[in-house]
């Protein structure tokens, strides 16, 4: 119903949370909508350098066989960033006889949501989207925006009203954007890096939108931040010396009347609170190769960075990796403090809530939550390098009770591919190769 739109993209998101699709003209968008269209399974299993996944049966063994991508409910969703008028239809994959394909990670997040709505359940989510505004101006040396000029140490411009002044222009356009885009953002705040933001996008009983609202926040982001003659980087740890760029969620589970069950008048809050934060932090070791897609996806998650490190809880506390916020004992909620910036919004969030479903399916039972200071406290540690996490990843039981083998196997040969590769790259290579991509 936008006349002015000439041409559409319709695409879904790969393993790597990369958007694979094609463009096409407005006159062929009526076909789109009621045939999809056809692409090989194996593109939204990809390498982050665009490279089919040599091990992959599906490439070869298989002959490299097309699915149907459909749409989603989603429908159209207009892209405020390019030039001329245009939309994206997101769309998920599916099998020539309409089984979804496993090996999509929207899908993915679908089955772990199907488990809960067989329960009488539904998740209630928020997530907080953390990133650089970066300088790219320059020949190569890519800084952070600073909101002044000149060195200033680390973190001076902390809840600054004055960094969020400096970006005004470009906020006013996000904050457009995303009405447009229908993603709900709320508060922006300048973090603790130089030229680091957040925003929060308010909770939403419906975990598919909001991953949806994730991905497409990032799509904007990057677009936009291009407009404006910079870059942005949801990479999690850009730069050593400032902080990383989390991608926390906020979640609750609620019943079919909308209440929730997390939820009573004690200050600890229930028992489906204490097993959803049981299974999370079941989770944790066997599911960080989500969290922490990449190498450098590990050099954010270090002592006194705000970052976890340790497997633990806590009441109203951020050096925890499961924190339950303070504030009204109504609005009790897991916050998910694991994922950098560089997640893909729905595998994050099928690892989140599969992972707090498997504690309320077994009614598993939390360690006390922690006091003090967490990176000073022994405690099982989450994964620290990329390839301990593959390993715990693929000989998890309960990351196959979350994801189908299609998935696991599949993200297991990405990740192990990339990881080759990776090894040889120089930090600048690094950055160059992650720093608005993912
Ligand atoms: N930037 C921190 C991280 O990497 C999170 C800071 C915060 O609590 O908002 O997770
Ligand atoms: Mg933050
Ligand atoms: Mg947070």
């Amino acid at each position: 119903d936008r006349p002015e739109v000439r041409n559409v993209r319709c695409g879904a998101a790969d393993l790597n949370g990369q958007a694979r699709g094609k463009r096409v003209p407005r006159k062929f968008a009526a076909k789109l909508e009621e045939e999809g269209t056809r692409f090989p399974f194996s593109i939204l299993n990809l390498d982050i350098w665009g490279e089919d996944v040599e091990d992959s049966p599906l490439v070869f063994e298989a002959g490299d066989p097309d699915g149907v991508l459909m749409p989603t409910e989603r429908g159209y969703v207009p892209m405020p960033w390019l030039n001329s008028p245009s939309a994206l239809l997101p769309m998920w994959m599916f099998h020539e006889d309409g089984t979804p394909f496993a090996g999509d990670p929207r899908q993915s997040l679908a089955r772990v949501l199907d488990r809960y709505k067989a329960r009488g359940l539904t998740p209630v989510v928020a997530t907080e989207m953390e990133f650089y505004l970066v300088d790219d101006s320059g020949d190569g040396i890519r800084q952070p925006r600073s909101p002044r000029s000149g060195k200033r140490r680390p973190g001076a411009e902390i809840l600054s009203l004055r960094a969020l002044d400096a970006f005004d222009v470009f906020f006013n356009d996000l904050y457009d954007a995303c009405d447009a885009m229908n993603i709900p953002a709320e508060a922006a705040i300048s973090e603790v890096g130089m030229g680091q933001f957040e925003i929060n996008l308010e909770h939403v009983p419906d975990a598919l939108k909001a991953a949806d609202d994730a991905w497409l926040f990032k799509m904007l982001v990057r677009g936009l931040a291009r407009n404006h003659g910079m870059a942005a980087s949801f990479m999690a740890k850009p730069y050593e010396e400032y902080a990383g760029s989390g991608l926390h969620t906020h979640f609750s589970v609620m019943d079919a009347d909308g209440n929730n069950l997390m939820a009573n008048d004690t200050f600890q809050g229930t028992r489906l609170l204490h097993n959803a934060i049981a299974g999370c932090l079941k989770g944790i070791p066997d599911l960080a190769l989500i969290f922490a897609p990449h190498g450098n996806s590990y050099e954010r998650l270090v002592p006194e960075s705000h970052a976890p490190t340790g497997v633990c809880w806590a009441y109203d506390n951020r050096t925890a990796s499961v924190r339950v916020p303070g504030g009204s004992f109504k609005a009790r909620r897991v916050e998910h403090r694991v994922a950098g910036g560089d997640v893909n919004p729905y595998l994050f969030l099928a690892a989140v809530l599969g992972s707090a479903l498997i504690g309320i399916e077994d009614d598993l039972t939390p360690p006390p939550p922690i006091s003090g200071n967490a990176y000073e406290q022994d405690m099982l540690q989450i994964p620290d390098t990329w390839a301990a996490a593959i390993d715990a990843f693929e000989s998890s039981p309960l990351v196959r009770r979350i994801f189908d083998n299609t998935l696991v196997d599949n993200f297991v040969m990405t990740k192990r591919q990339e990881l080759h590769y990776f090894a040889e790259l120089s930090e600048e290579q690094q950055l160059e190769l992650y720093l608005d991509t993912v």
